[in-house]
């Protein structure tokens, strides 16, 4: 086994045997980033310096007894997080300079851990997207099929995963970024409760439905991740006082006394290869003890509209700071002022995000407020209504994270609604402010992975992580080739 495929669970082992240092670690790391690369483009930016001396510290204070909980372990951050002088692009010509000031305080929580950080990773430009096509700076491929989607938002984080180019990741996950592309790619991922883990530091997308998560290449992995991140921070006003139970510890064998609801409105023209696997994951968890009921979440049907009103909503307000005078680009000769601002806005944004802001503008615009982001803000409520119903009966839901696996590259291009319809089964999460993860269940028979997804009452993120063990310690999955 090479280093760079160890878990992170595996490597703290071996770290605290003495068999491994985290320099030798981070170098395997650095060494696969060079094979690699060039054929996944996960990375925007590697920091191999950094990341060697802040390696040679998790040594010297796992020397001294100091072993935080990722002691040296390598990790990749999607480019939207602050890293205190570290460029943050956010995917987008708009912050193609921009350095942050200051550590995002999830940061400061991996680094508090001994965590190595390697660098920043492909996203969609501003988070906004189902495939990370429109990252400015390299689109990342999917590890398992060459001309495949890796997914997106957070398609760099899935795809530095998969491809073992780090140890884990954290991504951001606003209408399903983190468990689609975890899906795509194969590993694991979770979006925690709304409120679990600190914003701050997170550029801002769609602030009600933002949460920042870990992908990792297996659930215990992601538990050690949220060990760290989770927790009360006085620097977000939406971060919930409330104890952090030990994910870790929470992982354990059997899932009898669990009741998991079937919503059968997630299972409506589903790609044959997923509905299989997910049936396949079900009747695993069933002999492992659990009883599995059908439940029904009747506004599913308007997730997708209420979920493109709000977010490009809030979209429309917090990207209106991106305007030449404060960050990043600016387009220079215009006229005047408020031609600088057009113009900055004009170039330095891409279609997507302009998409959004004007539908989000219109959404917001008066007489129209009460149609549209209003209505839409009822609904929601509704939404959550039919989760909280399910969560009085269920442990936990189960269903696919995406209605088909990874599609070609460039084939939805062109129809953003396509695009917005592939992401029904995610958002229902963000809106309701629940956590979600995915697990990979198997494969397509053409070889793409297929993600289970796994949605609980607010707060239950211990819940999920042993459903999810147990899901991954039935099925054990054969190891497969990647094709890069
Ligand atoms: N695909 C969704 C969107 O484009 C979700 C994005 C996200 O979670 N950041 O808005």
């Amino acid at each position: 086994m090479k280093l760079y495929e160890l878990t992170i669970s595996q490597a703290l082992e071996k770290m605290a045997a003495g068999e491994l240092t985290s320099v030798e670690l981070t170098r395997s790391y650095l060494d696969r980033i060079k094979v690699v690369e060039e054929s996944v483009s996960a990375y925007i930016t590697v920091d191999s310096e950094g990341a060697l001396q802040q390696a040679e510290k998790a040594d010297r204070d796992r020397g001294d007894g100091k072993v935080g909980k990722l002691c040296g372990i390598p990790i990749s951050l999607k480019d939207l997080l602050c890293v205190k002088g570290m460029k943050m692009t956010c995917g987008s010509k708009m912050l193609e300079n921009f350095v942050p000031p200051y550590d995002a305080t999830v940061v400061k929580n991996i680094r508090d851990a001994g965590g190595v950080i390697l660098g920043k990773v492909t996203m969609d430009e501003f988070a906004m997207g189902s495939t990370s096509e429109s990252c400015c700076f390299g689109v990342p491929q999917n590890p398992w099929k060459k001309g495949y989607v890796a997914g997106g938002s957070s398609g760099g984080s899935a795809v530095s995963v998969a491809a073992f180019e780090c140890a884990a990741s954290l991504g951001s996950d606003t209408g399903g970024s983190i468990r689609q592309p975890a899906s795509l790619c194969g590993v694991v991922g979770m979006k925690p409760t709304y409120g679990r883990v600190s914003r701050f530091g997170l550029t801002a997308f769609a602030s009600s439905l933002d949460q920042i998560g870990p992908l990792g290449r297996s659930v215990e992995d992601c538990a050690r991740m949220m060990d760290v991140i989770s927790g009360y921070d006085a620097m977000d006003s939406t971060s919930v006082v409330k104890d952090v139970p030990d994910y870790t510890m929470s992982l354990s064998a059997g899932l009898k006394g669990m009741k998991i609801g079937v919503p059968k409105e997630y299972f409506n023209g589903l790609d044959s290869d997923v509905e299989a696997v997910i049936k396949n994951s079900i009747s695993v968890l069933k002999d492992r003890g659990a009883e599995i009921v059908e439940v029904s979440l009747p506004h599913t049907e308007y997730c997708v509209a209420v979920y493109y009103l709000i977010a490009s909503s809030e979209a429309s307000s917090n990207l209106a700071r991106y305007d030449g005078a404060l960050y990043g680009y600016r387009k220079e000769g215009a006229d005047s002022l408020l031609d600088m601002y057009k113009e900055t806005r004009s170039s330095g944004f891409g279609a997507e995000v302009k998409r959004r802001i004007l539908i989000g503008t219109f959404a917001l615009s008066s007489g129209y407020y009460d149609a549209y982001y209003k209505k839409a803000s009822q609904v929601r409520t509704l939404i959550l209504n039919d989760f909280q119903k399910i969560f009085q009966d269920c442990d936990a839901v189960i269903s696919p994270v995406t209605p088909t696996p990874a599609w070609k590259m460039g084939e939805n291009i062109d129809d953003p609604l396509a695009v917005y319809m592939s992401d029904i089964l995610t958002i229902s999460a963000n809106l309701a402010g629940i956590p979600g993860m995915s697990v990979p269940g198997g494969f397509s028979q053409n070889g793409l992975p297929v993600g289970v997804q796994l949605q609980g009452a607010h707060f239950s993120e211990e819940v999920l992580l042993k459903i999810g063990f147990n899901l991954e310690q039935g099925l054990d999955l054969a190891p497969r080739e990647l094709d890069i």
